[in-house]
């Protein structure tokens, strides 16, 4: 063990033991070679030690974000991403009919707004945030929900106005993971509902792959919790964990896809600029494709045995 000037974020250790060092295997945004290192406490894990500001911000590529095109590629590419996110919008609408609260949803981190445009569809108030600009604006124009460019903890809204919040694969991308759950709990209503979802850790694939499992993203992902990590953050900032779930029709397949063959990810593809015809274009899709639905029974099995690949939370506050 060694001693650590960074404190843990969940049990305050400064003791901690090396696991693997990694680059940016999936985005290739550079060569440099980053160290995750694991809590000599609580196990949690985290990258050590993190990029500062300016540099993490350069392992963002500017065109992170699926802006449809009319290429018969992008409209499958859509058609595959609203079937794929049924499975967050059932969570969401099941955490919202749980609750008394009447405020708007809003998503933190809401990308390119497809999951507010497909809550939208069923009727529910939505508001969209994220960090980029350009993202805020592809999901106002083509989700047609307001979002803003902020960052939670300076959001522009009332405290106690919000119904649900929803964070999908934001948490493990913070500095201050509990700077964003303390303003989360600020801006929820009393019975509102938190919705969060991280990579778990815990899960098989990381068990098996390592350093391999997309689920590190090195060096985007700051930490990579499990999911009893997660509720502890999350107790320790003043939610009640409501219910849990281990799979993800949009994330564990893909997850695992991406993990064994990087190279066909499309949205790797999209960042790293491959050149393709459209041809082959819709060629690596579809092989994609193939690899996530013959990973789909093993992500399934690992979820029924509580070792998903995500976790996705619903939580109210105590
Ligand atoms: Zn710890």
């Amino acid at each position: 063990m060694s001693a650590c000037p960074g404190a843990c974020l969940i049990c305050g250790s400064a003791r901690f033991a090396p696991l693997f060092t990694a680059s940016d295997r999936l985005y290739h945004t550079t060569a440099k070679l980053f160290s995750v290192v694991r809590c000599g406490d609580c196990g949690l894990i985290r990258l050590h030690p993190p990029p500062a500001p300016d540099e993490l911000h350069r392992y963002y590529p500017d065109n992170y974000w699926f802006a449809p095109d009319s290429s018969a590629a992008s409209r499958l590419e859509e058609a595959y991403r609203r079937l794929v996110l049924r499975d967050h919008v059932r969570f969401a609408a099941q955490a919202i009919a749980h609750s008394r609260a009447h405020g708007p949803l809003l998503d933190a981190g809401c990308g390119g707004g497809l999951f507010l445009g497909m809550m939208r569809q069923r009727g529910v108030r939505v508001l969209g945030l994220d960090y980029s600009r350009e993202a805020a604006a592809i999901a106002w124009r083509r989700q047609q929900a307001p979002a803003v460019c902020a960052t939670l903890d300076a959001a522009p809204f009332r405290a106690g106005s919000i119904g649900a919040l929803t964070m999908f694969h934001v948490l493990e991308h913070l500095y201050d993971p509990r700077a964003y759950l303390t303003a989360a709990r600020e801006l929820l209503e009393p019975d509102g509902r938190l919705i969060v979802q991280v990579p778990n850790a815990a899960c098989w694939q990381f068990r098996l792959l390592g350093r391999r499992w997309n689920g590190v993203d090195v060096p985007r992902h700051i930490f990579d919790f499990r999911g009893r990590d997660m509720e502890m953050l999350l107790h320790g900032c003043g939610f009640e964990v409501v219910r849990r779930k281990y799979f993800s029709l949009r994330d564990n397949p893909a997850g695992l896809a991406s993990s064994l063959a990087h190279w066909l990810d499309p949205m790797a593809r999209r960042v790293r600029r491959i050149r393709e015809s459209g041809g082959t274009r819709l060629a690596k899709d579809l092989a994609y494709l193939a690899l996530v639905a013959a990973s789909l029974p093993f992500t399934v099995l690992e979820a029924a045995f509580g070792a998903g690949s995500t976790v996705m939370i619903e939580a109210r506050r105590r």
